[in-house]
């Protein structure tokens, strides 16, 4: 283009030369013709370049027009190619379309021509949902601001179309605007795959939020699984339940329980809070809806299951909460009732499903084994208390089941028999128990525990010996269980005392013999009795009669003792006056075999007792050694100090005493040989009133083996100084004034 100015300004140049030198000539040269001719020549010269020019510029447009339609055709090409549709309108005016490519077709069904043609069709094809927004967004843009939108155009087939747009105004050179330009996209894929993932979206929040719901199932089922679980008092356990329930699961749960009297009672109740509304909420009293779950063992649902529909009605179904819904689970152990757990939602649309009921009898299954866990474990503690009761009652007790194998031998049992619990329990009570098969036939059993029914005594043979027991039974269905006491002690007692009677009437019956017989030979006139022997009689029958009244006294005195009648005088003493006293009297009467002899130490200190009632104990000592020393021999009565206290002792050489008697001897009514094969009589209270004496007195007796040849029987008294120090400890010793 700059070759093509340079050029025809040579051109315009020359002929400017030319013009100028014609004109010059005509000027210059004289000759007319000359001048003429010069003038012609230089005129065709500058015509002939004048025409070169004007062939060569036409020629040169010409060239221009050609490379235009080129371009024209590349950039229609270029736009028509375009993967988006290209519409070109005037400014600001979209019903006259100066040019849209081919792909509107594709997009909308119409052809490029129609859309040409018809000025309203893209305000037609505005889905009606986008049209107002997208025009008046349009209309906001006339200017020539650059326009994106995203809206949808209905096809000419009734597609749904979503386009992008994006239009500019296409200005020349110079910035003029020339044209509005719009570019259609169809972001029909984009949009769905952005709908996919929206309701992906949607799906995941929804799992998720199915999946928060399922875990807080479990952790409601997980904490009312350790609540139960971490208690037996499982009726404040079933309350905290009730209210992790009513956290997030319900607005009311209740738990109605069977109790004792087999009636059905409301254990617990719980609400959400903030309060729940529905109602002021149950009262104290299961409703029929509830019974009749418990009675029936079914689950129920309001609404049911299949039936949604009729959910907008308030569900009655506990009296004072108008539920939307309500599940009601009954609480059953091994096919007993034993109550009912209902939940209810108020909140009107929501409504249980399966799931739900799911929960609840889950949750009723956990408490049902709560509270038979916490019933069992009560039966076990009875039982227990049984059991121990067994085991400290004094009677033994036997259970034999039905086929006669021994089911419970308690401790007393075991004392009784000297037979160990594990060598009877579980066998049959014939091979256990030594002598049972024929005991048994002779112990009565009766059918009820009524008391005062018949016992029996029987001996049975034990490691102790021979033992005497009183046994009786009592039916029952799963067997007999049998109680026993041992009366050997008693027994013995009353063979004491028989013997007793026996001892004590032979004792009153010889001095009274001798007494009746000496009054009646004194009173008969036929026979002459001297002097001498009537003092004879006399004094025999005053002799006897001293020993009348000392059988009686010991007696009475016994007597005394055991209803703690006896007056003790404590007034303090010197002992070797005493035992010299009691040795001199003895003398008097003692047979000439036996010397009494005194053993005392000097200086003693005093004793603080009662000194006729140790007077009394030493002659009781000092007979009994004589009396059981019918070979004669020494008996020795001493006294000697001995640790803060006064020892005493009667020691002979007389018969002895075996060594398993010498607890026994002073026990009321025992006498070593009550048959009196050693012809010694007595009534057994002697050592009994001297042991009794001396403790009231605060101090002890026991009797020791005289080396091989009769026996020491030895009493401790405490002394003054101790006892007026409080020494003694017996809180019991008065002093006379
Ligand atoms: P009894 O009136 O039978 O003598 P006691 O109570 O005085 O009653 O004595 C109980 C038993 O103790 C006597 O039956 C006797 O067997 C035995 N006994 C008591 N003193 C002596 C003794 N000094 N020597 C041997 N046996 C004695």
């Amino acid at each position: 283009m700059k070759r093509f100015h340079s050029r025809a300004g040579l051109a315009a140049a020359a002929s400017l030369v030319l013009l100028a030198a014609g004109s010059a000539s005509l000027v210059l040269l004289k000759n007319q013709t000359a001048r003429v001719a010069a003038a012609a020549a230089i005129w065709a010269a500058a015509a002939i370049a004048i025409v070169l020019l004007a062939v060569r510029a036409r020629h040169r447009e010409r060239a221009r027009q050609a490379e235009l339609d080129r371009v024209e055709d590349r950039y229609r090409a270029l736009i028509d190619g375009l993967p988006l549709v290209t519409w070109l309108t005037e400014l600001g005016d979209r019903s006259t379309t100066l040019y849209v490519n081919p792909l509107i077709d594709e997009l909308t069904g119409y052809s490029p021509a129609e859309w040409t043609e018809e000025p309203d069709l893209f305000t037609k094809l505005l889905h009606p949902e986008d049209r107002a927004s997208v025009l008046e967004e349009l209309d906001n843009v006339k200017n020539g601001t650059p326009v994106r939108l995203e809206y949808r155009l209905i096809a000419r087939d009734g597609r749904v179309v979503w386009v992008r747009e994006e239009t500019t105004t296409a200005r020349d050179s110079v910035g003029e605007p020339l044209f509005t330009q719009t570019f259609l996209r169809n972001i029909g894929e984009r949009k769905r795959s952005e709908d996919e993932r929206e309701s992906l979206l949607a799906a995941e929040r929804a799992a998720a939020s199915s999946t928060a719901e399922r875990q807080s199932r479990l952790d409601l089922l997980r904490r009312a699984g350790d609540e139960l679980a971490s208690t037996l008092d499982h009726q404040a356990a079933v309350q905290r339940v009730a209210e992790l329930v009513v956290r997030d699961f319900a607005d009311w749960c209740i738990v109605d329980v069977v109790d004792e009297g087999n009636e059905l009672r409301r254990l617990a109740v719980a609400r959400a809070e903030p309060r729940a509304g529905g109602g002021p909420g149950p009262d104290n009293h299961p409703e029929s809806g509830v019974r009749a779950v418990v009675e029936s063992g079914r689950s129920e649902v309001v609404p049911e299951l299949r039936d949604r529909s009729s959910s907008a009605e308030p569900v009655q179904f506990i009296g004072g909460i108008e539920a939307s819904s309500v599940i009601c689970v009954p609480l059953r152990a091994r096919t007993q009732a034993l109550g009912a757990l209902t939940v209810a939602r108020t909140e009107p649309g929501a409504v249980y499903g399966a799931d739900d009921l799911a929960v609840v009898e889950d949750l009723a299954s956990r408490i049902t084994i709560a509270a038979d866990r916490g019933r069992l474990y009560r039966e076990v503690e009875e039982r227990a208390d049984a059991a121990r009761v067994l085991d400290h009652v004094a009677d033994g007790i036997l259970l034999l089941d039905r086929s006669g194998v021994v089911r419970l031998w308690n401790p007393a049992a075991e004392a009784i028999t000297s037979i160990a619990s594990e060598q009877v329990v579980g066998r049959a009570a014939a091979d256990a128990i030594p002598g049972w098969q024929d005991a048994s036939d002779s112990v009565p059993v009766s059918t009820t525990p009524d008391p005062g029914h018949d016992e029996v005594v029987i001996p049975i043979e034990t490691e102790r010996g021979e033992r005497w027991i009183s046994i009786s039974g009592v039916q029952f269905f799963g067997g007999t269980v049998y109680a026993f006491r041992d009366l050997t002690d008693v027994r013995q007692l009353e063979e004491i005392k028989a013997d007793f009677i026996a001892t004590a009437s032979h004792e009153l019956r010889t001095p009274l013999a001798a007494v009746y017989g000496a009054a009646q030979t004194l009173l008969r006139h036929d026979f002459a009795l001297d002097e001498v022997g009537r003092d004879r009689f006399v004094s025999l029958i005053a002799d006897e009669s001293e020993r009348l009244g000392r059988i009686v006294n010991e007696i009475l005195l016994a007597n005394q003792l055991d209803a703690g009648r006896l007056d003790i005088q404590y007034d303090p003493f010197d002992a070797g006056d005493v035992i010299e006293r009691v040795a001199e009297s003895t003398r008097a009467y003692a047979p000439p075999a036996v010397s009494i002899e005194v053993n005392a130490d000097g200086d003693l200190p005093r004793v603080a007792a009662d000194i006729d009632k140790v007077r009394q104990v030493l002659v009781n000592l000092v007979e009994n050694a004589i009396k059981y020393s019918p070979d004669g021999g020494r008996v020795e009565v001493g006294v000697e100090a001995h640790d803060q206290a006064i020892r005493f002792h009667v020691r002979d050489e007389g018969l002895g005493i075996d060594p398993e008697e010498q607890e026994r001897i002073f026990e009321k009514f025992y006498r070593a040989d009550p048959q009196m094969l050693r012809g010694v009589g007595g009534t057994g209270l002697g050592l009994y009133i001297c042991k009794e004496l001396v403790s009231r007195m605060g101090g002890r007796i026991w009797v020791e083996s005289n080396e091989d040849k009769g026996s020491v029987f030895v009493f401790e008294l405490p002394t003054a100084d101790v006892v007026a120090h409080g020494g003694t400890g017996t809180g019991r010793l008065q002093f006379k004034k």
